[in-house]
């Protein structure tokens, strides 16, 4: 069998493998591509395989860099069907939408200059109809099920902890030689995430397919952000002016509403403060959530049964309309504001960006990835005049980042779930990962359990072969997982690494400096 690297080699987006058996295609992802204009091109160009010619999709998660070019698949003619899980098909059913009417609008916006110039003008990628229309291809599949999607292939979806729904796809491909397993990794979550689970131990394949996004970086632990994220809300009220959270509106903004909820439980949040979720995708994405019981962690499962909703506050009000968004243009100051999109490039976020970056008694607070060329990004590298919808803003306010909120594992993390299995991968294709994050991963992998992993590139194909072992289609989930052990590993790591910048400051006589790296980070300071 062949496996077909068409996206997400050797960059982040874009995910879709193709696999070819003897007797049936079937496609892994199929994402769209963002970041520079020259990989977004290749999302109007056709598809490196025919979509008539694939018997099925498998999808790892809602998150557009995986899903978001399932409407042009379906409309240049795909017509089977779509597995992944139910809250993958209740988040798609969302965010394949709302992405058909950016790419209307987008087309539009480059039309009037067309028209403008004489020029013959564009069509969308794919419209809101075609996204409502592809959606009657997508099964939804439970965690852990095994299904048949082929004669001599089977399916599992295990938890990845990546988002809600996202998913470890593991397949077990019979031929006549013997039988093949390939996992597919979409995206690796964190341990002690809030509200979605730890991702999932997988016992073994034969060859795994793993994302690599920051396979070179050590996040900040996530057990003190939302001390942090406290911090910061007292610091800017203090100073009299308004919070702005530029927010992905899928799972980052639940995130926050999680920790925002346990601070007010503990006391720790005035609910004098008023909590504006201004974006209509975040709202509906929310919804989604606050149902999606069956996907939450043990912690969210028990602030739920001690009556605490994860997602309610006292304080807390929805912004549906264009009105209500304008309305809050009018306050300035002792209010937070969370509002899409996360990178600035689009949506709500830049008109409170222009009404408040000047001010320097506001906060702007940056809790996600902003990639290169994009507002945020300008913005957090200190830019102190920044252009909105044509006018030039000076930037006088406090800008702040907690990173520790990111939904992708770190290196350690990354190394951490490698170590989970019951017998290690004999193949890996590093996927997913821009150019030192993959080598740098690649390397780390390579001392830590002497196997060299590879990196294709765009449009690689590879033979894949049944190894010596055969692998055994499981019939039972599997065994529980150490949860405890992997977290108290992460934070042990964490703390050793705290211990060490205190060293490095005490004997400078530097004291100032540990006051204030411990103020911050009661949860070791406490330990
Ligand atoms: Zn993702
Ligand atoms: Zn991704």
């Amino acid at each position: 069998m062949k496996l077909k690297f068409l996206g997400a080699a050797r960059t982040v987006t874009g995910s879709f493998f193709v696999v070819e058996t003897g007797r049936t295609w079937f496609a892994v992802d199929c994402g769209m591509f963002q970041g520079s204009k020259e990989v977004r091109e290749r999302n109007y160009q056709d598809f490196l395989v025919n979509p008539e010619q694939v018997d099925f999709l498998i999808l790892t998660h809602a998150h557009i860099d995986h899903s978001g070019l399932v409407p042009k698949f379906c409309k240049h003619g795909f017509k089977g069907p779509i597995y992944c899980t139910e809250p993958t098909v209740e988040l798609a059913s969302i965010m394949l939408p709302d992405s058909g009417h950016i790419q209307e609008m987008e087309v539009e916006r480059k039309n009037r200059k067309l028209t403008r110039s004489g020029k013959p003008t564009l069509e969308p990628i794919y419209t809101v109809e075609d996204a409502e229309r592809c959606l009657n291809q997508f099964r939804a599949v439970n965690y852990d099920e095994i299904v048949q999607p082929a004669e001599q292939i089977q399916l599992r979806f295990r938890d990845a902890g990546h988002i809600l729904g996202s998913a470890f796809v593991e397949l077990w491909v019979t031929e006549p030689e013997g039988t093949i397993k390939v996992v597919f990794t979409g995206d690796i979550g964190n341990y002690n995430q809030p509200i979605i689970k730890d991702p999932s131990v997988i016992e073994n394949a034969d060859y795994l397919i793993m994302e690599s996004t920051y396979g070179n970086r050590l996040h900040q632990s996530n057990l003190r952000r939302a001390d942090m994220l406290r911090d910061v809300i007292n610091y800017t009220m203090a100073k009299g002016g308004n919070l702005i959270i530029p927010s992905f509106a899928v799972e980052r903004t639940q995130d926050l509403l999680y920790d925002l909820t346990t601070l007010y439980h503990k006391g720790e949040l005035r609910t004098d403060i008023p909590i504006y979720i201004d974006s209509p995708l975040a709202i509906a994405a929310t919804e989604i959530f606050r149902k999606s019981m069956a996907c939450w962690d043990d912690e969210t499962c028990q602030m739920h049964s001690s009556g605490a909703n994860p997602f309610e506050l006292p304080n807390l009000r929805f912004s549906r309309t264009a009105q209500e968004s304008t309305r809050l243009n009018e306050i300035t100051g002792r209010t937070i504001i969370i509002s899409a999109s996360g990178m600035c490039d689009a949506g709500r976020i830049k008109h409170h960006l222009k009404n408040n970056l000047w001010r320097p008694e506001a906060t702007i607070l940056f809790v996600g990835y902003q990639a290169q060329g994009t507002l945020g990004r300008r913005i957090l590298d200190g830019e102190k005049l920044v252009r909105i919808h044509g006018e030039e803003v000076v930037v006088k306010a406090d800008i702040r980042e907690i990173d520790g909120y990111s939904a992708h594992a770190d290196r350690a993390g990354l190394i951490n779930w490698l170590k989970t299995f019951a017998r290690f991968p004999r193949n890996i294709f590093l996927v997913h990962g821009e150019d030192p994050a993959l080598s740098s991963l690649a390397e780390a992998i390579k001392e830590e359990f002497h196997v060299q992993p590879r990196i294709p590139s765009w449009m690689d194909e590879v033979e894949l072969q049944p190894c010596a072992l055969p692998a055994a289609v499981p019939q039972a989930p599997s065994l529980a997982i150490p949860e405890a052990l992997l977290a108290e590993q992460l934070y042990l790591e964490t703390r050793l690494r705290m211990n060490q910048m205190f060293q490095e400051y005490w004997a400078k006589g530097e004291y100032q400096k540990i006051i204030d790296c411990l103020k911050q980070v009661p949860a070791i300071y406490q330990a």
